[in-house]
């Protein structure tokens, strides 16, 4: 059995009003209904969350970070120990992301050569070194699902000779990170860069693209560029893979407008620590918008944070009892918070996959828009390129 089968259930329409398309994503630990958001565990843990909870927010797969895992516990204690499944006990698919945005953007030393990138770690200051060959064995010991290609990022707004010399850098590494990949019970994507340039960008899907890797994924977004630029990016680079069977995967994402936008232009898979951050400092997202449950006002409030919500919270506890959580400091209101906005942003996509199955997501998307906070007005149409 191939590590990773994609099959596109629902593909997007012949009349071009969305580059949407219904998929399942089957893996070596179980099946992935796409398009999916991956909530993150850093530190092999999603924040706050056991693996009961993290599955009764409906998450089917996790993302774990590389980096953090290789400086602590270390990827080799993790394989004696198991690999990553077993350690922290969660039994369905995982992707590792390759480290490099990690290492590029948190190190405080970070020398990146045409080998790899030596960097200080920000735990203990002492130093590191990863290649594409190492971030790919670091992945293979710990065990996910899917490995992705080691490559180096750099934010979107950088000059294009930065952009261009790191998305080649990028293109050389992934032909390294396939050559040293072994493991056959484990997918590999490949990271197209190129910034926001479209030449570059353009080039760079149709480089990864021409390599065997079982998915693709769109990095150097979700960074500083604005709405419209991502937009941009995604109408030119989508269309080139458009007769290409594999999922795509856009790094970084997590606001439910932004999942709903990026879906619409074709994108399958997403990951961010977004739901579960903003929910950690009191923000809760409901439809139409979000709770500031630090707000006085909510300290008498009875109702649950969203009604019919089918989260922990929700069912169990009041909007006082979770406000005052948060005003005592109390660690239950992390939890609490985490899970229900991590059951709002996969239920959004529960919603997104059956209206693509349905055939009516582009007759959705205003209803769509206005669940996730942003207001219909007018844009965001799907651009041919
Ligand atoms: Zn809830």
């Amino acid at each position: 059995m191939p590590a990773a089968t994609f099959t596109v259930e629902a593909p997007p329409p012949a009349d071009g009003t969305t580059r949407a398309r219904l998929g399942r994503l089957e893996l070596r630990s179980g099946v992935v209904e796409t398009p999916q958001f991956m909530p993150v565990g850093t530190n092999a843990t999603v924040k706050a969350l056991d693996p009961d909870d993290i599955k009764a927010t409906g998450a089917t797969i996790i993302l774990a970070n590389t980096y953090h895992l290789y400086l602590r516990p270390g990827h080799e204690r993790v394989e004696r120990l198991g690999g990553l499944h077993r350690f922290m006990d969660w039994d369905r698919p995982i992707l590792t992301d390759s480290g490099g945005f990690q290492v590029v953007s948190l190190g405080d030393l970070r020398v990146v050569d045409e080998d790899g990138v030596t960097f200080r770690s920000h735990i203990d200051g002492s130093t590191h070194r990863f290649t594409p060959e190492h971030a790919i064995a670091v992945q293979e010991a710990l065990g996910s699902d899917v490995a992705v290609a080691f490559d180096q990022p750099v934010v979107p707004s950088s000059p294009r000779a930065v952009v261009a010399d790191a998305t080649a850098r990028t293109h050389r590494w992934a032909e390294r990170s396939l050559a040293a990949h072994r493991r056959e019970d484990q997918a590999l994507f490949g990271i197209v860069q190129g910034g926001l340039d479209p030449e570059l960008r353009a080039e760079s899907t149709r480089f990864i693209a021409s390599l065997p890797f079982d998915g693709i994924c769109i990095g150097g977004l979700a960074g500083d560029e604005t709405p419209e630029q991502r937009d941009e990016a995604l109408d030119l680079a989508i269309p080139l893979l458009n007769a290409d069977p594999r999922p795509r995967y856009l790094m970084g994402l997590g606001s439910p407008a932004d999942l709903l936008e990026a879906v619409h232009r074709g994108v399958d898979l997403f990951d961010s620590v977004l739901p579960a951050r903003v929910a950690r400092n009191g923000q809760l997202w409901v439809p139409g918008g979000r709770l500031n449950i630090r707000n006085k006002r909510f300290l008498d409030d009875p109702a649950p944070i969203q009604d019919g919500c089918p989260c922990l919270a929700c069912r169990r506890f009041s909007r006082a009892y979770i406000a005052h959580l948060f005003r005592a400091d109390e660690l239950l209101a992390y939890r609490l918070a985490t899970c229900h906005n991590l059951t709002f942003t996969l239920d959004f996509m529960v919603r997104i996959r059956a209206a693509i199955r349905a055939g009516t997501l582009p007759a959705s998307m205003p209803e769509l828009r206005l669940r996730a906070g942003r207001s219909s007005d007018g844009a965001g149409a799907v651009k041919s390129a």
